[in-house]
């Protein structure tokens, strides 16, 4: 499989260069900042890799689906437009497109969402993530992804979401999902679910400790989504897990 970088001077390019080489893979073309690849480069590609800056995602997204090259998406923090733009590439490609590429964290997703259909709404929903100093979003894509889930599950929408509370915010609604984003050190990325309940509290952990997991897991996506129909897959897909 001949991958084309986007992002590889980063922490995860980084990953991505060894995880490619563990994998057999070959990084055949390889951009950053101030860099960039022809038409004709993309498309001696099998798949494109994408770990750079969220404004960069819809350009690459766009060559991909002119070159015909399927994509894995690993940035974070796309705005709506920059979204509209990548599903409209993904009518033409393949898009893997996952805030986590981590096994773990995507089968947390999974227990999460059976986790808050299972404790009714007398179970309040906090969603706590952690990463290191140099993250540029908050909340982390895959803290979106885990409210995506609890919402989902609790009929419920964005609106519910309380972002770090401050101040006098009045007594906690039963449906308000709060969310926090802690920021420091050198952590790879934490991300607890709480369930608080009258006298007893479920917590759903998640501790990455590499950023070699996300790197493995997007280079197994990258050789997954070869020969896929045009469409949007989530790491869930990729992994058979089933709802
Ligand atoms: P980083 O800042 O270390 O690396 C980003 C790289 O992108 C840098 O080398 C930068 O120069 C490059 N870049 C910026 N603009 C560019 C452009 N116009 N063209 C090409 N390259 C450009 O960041 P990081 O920690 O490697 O994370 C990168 C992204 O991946 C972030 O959005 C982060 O949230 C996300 N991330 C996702 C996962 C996942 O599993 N999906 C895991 C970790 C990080």
């Amino acid at each position: 499989m001949k991958i084309l970088l986007n992002g590889y001077k980063g922490r995860m390019g980084q990953a991505i260069l060894a995880a490619a080489q563990t994998a057999g893979a070959e990084v055949a073309a390889k951009c950053d900042v101030g860099e960039t690849f022809t038409p004709e480069a993309l498309s001696a590609c099998d798949v494109a890799i994408d770990f750079s800056f969220h404004e960069v995602t819809p350009a690459l997204a766009e060559a991909c689906a002119e070159a015909g090259t399927p994509l894995v998406i690993g940035t974070t923090g796309h705005t709506a437009e920059e979204r509209s733009l990548i599903e409209t590439a993904a009518k033409k490609i393949p898009i893997v497109w996952a805030g986590n590429y981590s096994v773990g964290v995507n089968v947390l997703n999974w227990l999460v969402g059976k986790a808050a259909k299972l404790l009714d709404s007398s179970f309040e929903i906090e969603v706590v993530e952690m990463h290191h100093r140099h993250k540029k979003d908050a909340p982390s894509g895959t803290a979106e992804k885990l409210l995506a889930v609890v919402e989902a599950a609790r009929g419920l929408d964005k609106s519910a979401e309380r972002h770090g509370r401050s101040g006098l915010v009045g007594e906690r609604s039963r449906d308000e999902i709060g969310v926090h984003a802690l920021r420091g050190g050198s952590v790879v990325g934490d991300h607890t679910v709480i369930f608080a309940g009258e006298g007893e509290r479920v917590e759903l952990t998640h501790k990455a400790e590499s950023r070699a997991i996300f790197a493995n897991g997007a280079v197994h996506a990258a050789n997954w989504v070869l020969g896929k129909p045009p469409a949007v897959y989530g790491m869930d897909a990729v992994l058979g897990l089933e709802n």
